[in-house]
């Protein structure tokens, strides 16, 4: 199943993995949060927490099943990230670590990222090269400044940047952020659209056998999509995709895209795409021996809040669980979505018709793939390839190039979008 993955159960070979991961999430982002809020200071965005664990604990980390390191990087940054996301602490906890649940993606770009689910589907971690990790630290300040500007942002919403390290010395670095797409609605067509047209198309006759394939801009056209949005909608969407690609322009960031997923509600969830997926997992849960933790309250911090965190912490030690649960996935949207405008209609973004009145459609859409910088190695992709081929049409252009293109092909694919702003498409024809 590629749109939901595979549950991970403790003979996966990437179990070790995700249990450290879920494990240090839990203790490092519980610390940081008992804390009571405060004002960021520099020296935040280049924080790290480090934390040892091993199977006898200490009394800042409670014992674990195997040996690892843990470091939890700018957790005050995220933390009022987390808020601006409307993301409720407790809440986040439970949703990544009880259970210990995770299905895996596998790796589905090009990139060799591996990609998990949250067991409630809320949730994706994204394994990061070293190179994307330290390109994100670097650019943390200003992406929390934008988010701060722009809260109805289409970027993808960043919530932990955490790293494991094996025993043996293997070190995995790895993000959370939000699922653009729903637990509850089934996503008929999928596509990642850049603007570009070299490499850019997904084979027609491979989308009918293959549930959940991620079809491309050439594809798109081919199919006579379009984003329909009425005047009022169409007018928010375009100035926030304008001040978001603004930020990525400023920070020489390309090869991003817009993944954009079709709900169509004459078509319902009568295929269940993804309920049938999540099967029971009963964590093996004896040999762990865990103290209680001790979620602090300082002076600040609201009692039920402290209350709330405690519980999240208690309930989220799988020694705690009955573990017998079937994995129920909500049939409707009930979370932080609802604040944003891009997310409020069932999760995504209702289609609208010329007079702002709702039609049959619901796109779950947002700005992903934000780590690649217009570095030298794309510069040299960028001549080699401009050798053969027309410069413009392939991805790797130079960042303001990049992001006029990404602007004026999705504007053009807006209905009543204006088509001759739209990028020369190689291989296709209008
Ligand atoms: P590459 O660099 O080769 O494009 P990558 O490993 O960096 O690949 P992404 O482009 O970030 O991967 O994502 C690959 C696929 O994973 C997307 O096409 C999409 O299907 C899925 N995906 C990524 N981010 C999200 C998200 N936030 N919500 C839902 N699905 C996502
Ligand atoms: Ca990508
Ligand atoms: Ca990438």
């Amino acid at each position: 199943k590629v749109l939901v993955g595979n549950l991970i159960g403790e003979d996966h070979a990437n179990y070790v993995l995700m249990y450290n991961m879920l494990t240090g999430i839990r203790i490092g982002v519980s610390r940081c949060q008992a804390k009571s809020k405060r004002a960021l200071t520099d020296a935040d965005y280049a924080a790290k927490h480090k934390f040892t664990f091993d199977i006898i604990g200490n009394e800042l980390t409670p014992s674990a099943k195997y040996d690892f390191k843990f470091k939890d990087y700018a957790p005050w940054v995220f933390r009022e990230l987390r808020e601006y996301f409307h993301l409720d602490p407790a809440d986040y906890l439970l949703s990544l670590t009880s259970k210990y649940i995770l299905s895996e993606l596998g790796s589905p770009g090009k990139s060799g990222s591996f990609f998990y689910f949250s067991r409630d589907y809320r949730f994706i971690i994204k394994t990061i090269s070293h190179g994307e990790h330290k390109f994100l630290r670097r650019i943390l300040r200003d992406y929390h400044e934008h988010i701060k500007a722009n809260p109805h942002t289409l970027l993808s919403r960043f919530y932990g940047l955490h790293r494991v390290k094996l025993p043996h010395g293997r070190k995995i670095h790895f993000v959370i952020m939000n699922n653009l797409f729903p637990p509850h609605r089934d996503i008929h067509e999928t596509y990642d659209l850049k603007g570009s047209s070299i490499g850019r198309d997904y084979p027609e006759e491979k989308v009918a056998t293959k549930k959940g394939a991620v079809m491309k801009d050439l594809n798109w056209l081919r199919r006579n999509r379009e984003i329909q949005l009425g005047p009022e909608k169409r007018a928010l969407f375009e100035a926030q995709l304008k001040s978001d690609v603004a930020l990525l322009q400023r920070l020489r960031i390309m090869d991003y895209s817009l993944l954009i997923g079709l709900h169509d509600m004459r078509r319902g969830n009568k295929e269940n795409i993804r309920q049938d997926a999540l099967r029971v997992f009963q964590p093996e849960t004896k040999e762990l021996r865990r103290q209680p933790t001790q979620v602090k309250r300082g002076p600040g911090g609201g009692e039920k809040d402290a209350l709330a965190l405690r519980e999240a912490v208690r309930r989220s030690d799988p020694k705690a669980l009955g573990a017998q649960q079937v994995t129920k996935l909500p049939d409707r949207d009930s979370s932080e979505r609802r604040y944003f405008v891009f997310y409020q209609d069932e999760g995504g973004l209702r289609a609208t018709d010329q007079d702002n009145n709702p039609t049959d459609m619901i796109y779950y859409l947002g700005v992903i793939d934000l780590f690649t910088p217009y570095t030298t190695f794309k510069r040299g992709e960028h001549f080699w390839k401009g050798l053969s081929q027309n410069k413009h049409m392939i991805s790797a252009v130079p960042p303001k190039e990049y992001g006029q293109r990404f602007i004026d092909f999705l504007c053009s694919v807006i209905t009543g979008g204006d088509k001759s702003r739209r990028p020369k498409m190689y291989g296709y024809t209008d």
